[in-house]
């Protein structure tokens, strides 16, 4: 099968990336499909807004022109009290349209971050090898509180200032259509820059969405706890200070850079809404000299230009910022396109009752094209039999235990489970199969059981203290103030190194799986802790089929059957008696790696035998 992986298709902290705006706007509208009802209401409340708003400068020409010439104090009162109406109406229509906005607003939020987290909890292991924590989590929280912004400011600002132009451009027709021509023939002024400061804009914001997200990412890979460790142990506070000061002045360089590109243009629109009311006053105040329009009419045109010139920028400006908002739905659809590696099979096999035969058939497989992480392996392992892996590092061990519960799929070749290739089963059914230790455990910040019950929700409490009494744990848990309710701190941090591991001893025998994966820890703990996690592995490697990355003579010993890897090739397989006699690499790695255990072992075991015998 081959790799439709995101990796060939897509670069994740590449570049500026700009796509097609003309697909990305119907895309990112399509997000207030499920809201049209409320759409549309917000709609009718804008334009309700822009018609009463269009009124006042009607009411001041009869005030001027009427009213006060007649010396009509009742009309007068009217005109006042309706201007007075209007404003309050006004403001009432603008409460609930906020209210309106805001839920829009915050259920497209609410639907976005739910749809991002579904799709890159669904994305294979290769995009989080290839992404930065920082980022991902960049996207998924800044990315999405700016569409917020989006929704609730830029696009209503776009719709209410339409509506607002459109209404004011009829009624000043309406009044006098020389002075209109006149007040319209500057609008182009407005309008025609903006396209340019538009696409600077958007690359800009880009470029500080990206350096942003580096910046997240040098403040979360050294303000944890292994960061923290690493990052004080090798002396490098100051070269990770400088790392950040770096990333942060270019934040900084390039926030300002963005709010400086507008500058001349902002500065011009401003000359170009005060220049329009001097032209109007020059030439309607020429027509009420020779009598051919009224005071009233010119002062009204004068208010009606603001409502001309005002939504006219905005609307410059929004489309600025439009150009931004682009690039927000561009990082956040780049994420939602990309595609799992590693996909769900339509109808897939349910398998309820596992043997737990794994058959690997001429497997390989690459992380990067044509660089062979396997190459051709085949094995069988057959149920209930524990198998070692064995061989120099980086000859392949662990990526043959990501294939397993397909963390990947093999490049060519198949990987069968009782005869099922893998991408046949569905996945929850092939994962339940599989329980897996690796070298570092991963606990979440919670409790002891919390921990505990995340291999298996349901499993009741006795479930829980047998598989900790099983893995050696549970005297240790019973000694703690809070038993099984302590928390465990951040990874685990308030566990040793063998309590953590026991701990995930005791998660995998919850869950209690057919096949058994172990990655043995390189360090050797002091010896009651390594027999306690010996004891503890013992049930696990009962009545089910097991795979050992092995680092451990004990483990070598006790395997059916040893396979030896060297730069992803199966190069020996047999038991451990068969392989040394055939003097290969086995029997290298033996000498090199498991002799001195025996060795050490035999040292142990006399000096105790000397000391007894000197009691
Ligand atoms: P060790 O005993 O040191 O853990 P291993 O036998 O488990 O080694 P693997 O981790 O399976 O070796 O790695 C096999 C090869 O694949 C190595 O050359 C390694 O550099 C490469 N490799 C592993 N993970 C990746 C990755 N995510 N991207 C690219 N190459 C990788």
């Amino acid at each position: 099968m081959s790799q439709r992986g995101d990796w060939r298709r897509h670069r994740f902290d590449d570049g500026v990336r700009v796509r097609d705006a003309g697909a990305t706007v119907p895309r990112a509208l399509g997000f207030l499909r499920p809201y049209l009802g409320l759409v549309v209401l917000i709609l009718l409340c804008l334009i309700g807004s822009a018609a009463l708003v269009a009124i006042p400068p009607l009411l001041i020409r009869e005030l001027i022109d009427e009213a006060i010439p007649h010396g009509d104090r009742g009309f007068l009162n009217l005109l006042v009290l309706s201007m007075i109406g209007i404003y309050v109406g006004n403001g009432l229509i603008g409460v609930f349209q906020n209210y309106l906005n805001t839920s829009v607003s915050q259920r497209i939020m609410f639907d976005i971050r739910n749809q991002l987290y579904d799709q890159v909890q669904g994305l294979s292991l290769r995009f989080f090898t290839a992404s930065h924590t920082g980022e991902i989590m960049s996207r998924l929280t800044e990315d999405v509180s700016g569409i917020q912004n989006v929704v609730a400011g830029s696009l209503i600002s776009i719709a209410n200032n339409i509506f607002i132009l459109v209404i004011t451009l009829a009624v000043i027709f309406l009044l006098d259509w020389r002075l209109a021509l006149l007040s319209v023939m500057l609008l182009p002024l407005f309008i025609l820059p903006t396209r340019l400061v538009g696409r600077v804009r958007r690359r800009l914001r880009r470029e500080t969405h990206q350096e942003r997200a580096r910046m997240n990412t040098i403040m979360q890979e050294t303000l944890n706890i292994s960061g923290y460790l690493l990052m004080k142990l090798y002396n490098r506070e100051k070269f990770e200070a400088a790392r950040l000061r770096e990333s942060n002045r270019k934040v900084m360089d390039l926030e300002i850079h963005s709010a400086l590109v507008g500058r001349w243009f902002f500065m011009l629109m401003g000359l170009f809404s005060l220049v329009g009311p001097a032209l109007i006053y020059w030439w309607g105040g020429h027509q009420v000299i020779s009598q051919s329009l009224t005071i009233g009419t010119v002062i009204a045109f004068v208010a009606y230009l603001t409502r001309l010139y005002g939504p006219a920028s905005s609307l410059a400006t929004v489309y600025v910022d439009v150009q931004a908002a682009l690039a927000l739905f561009e990082r956040i659809f780049d994420y939602l396109d990309t595609e799992p590696e590693v996909v769900e099979p339509p109808d897939g096999v349910e398998l309820s009752q596992a043997k737990g035969q794994l058959q690997f058939e001429n497997v390989s497989f690459e992380y990067v094209r044509s660089r062979r992480a396997l190459d051709k392996v085949s094995f069988t392992v057959e149920p209930g039999q524990m198998a070692a892996l064995v061989g120099p590092s980086g000859a392949g061990k662990t990526t043959i235990t990501y294939l397993l519960p397909r963390f990947y799929d093999p490049t060519e070749g198949t990987v069968r489970l009782d005869g099922h290739d893998l991408r046949r089963l569905s996945l929850d059914s092939l994962r339940s199969q599989m329980g897996i230790v690796t070298q570092e455990t991963f606990l979440f910040n919670a409790t002891i059981r919390e921990n505990l019950l995340y291999a298996r929700p349901d499993s009741t409490e006795g479930e829980v203290v047998q598989a900790c009494k099983a893995a050696q744990l549970h005297e240790f848990i019973e000694s703690l103030d809070d038993r099984y309710d302590t928390l465990v701190g951040e990874r685990g941090y308030r566990l040793s190194g063998g309590e953590k591991q026991r701990l995930s001893i005791a998660r995998v025998m919850l869950k209690d799986p057919v096949v058994f994966i172990l990655d043995e820890a390189t360090s050797h703990l002091d010896s009651l802790s390594e027999s306690l996690i010996q004891a503890a592995f013992e049930p696990l490697f009962r009545n089910r089929t097991s795979l050992v990355i092995a680092h451990r003579l004990s483990t070598v010993l006790r395997s059916d059957v040893i396979l030896v890897m060297d730069r992803g090739h199966l190069v020996e397989q047999g038991t451990h008696r068969e392989l040394l006699a055939a003097r290969g690499l086995y029997s290298r790695v033996y000498e090199e790696q498991f002799r001195p255990q025996e060795e050490e072992a035999e040292r142990v075991r006399t000096s105790r035998t000397d000391s007894a015998q000197a009691l």
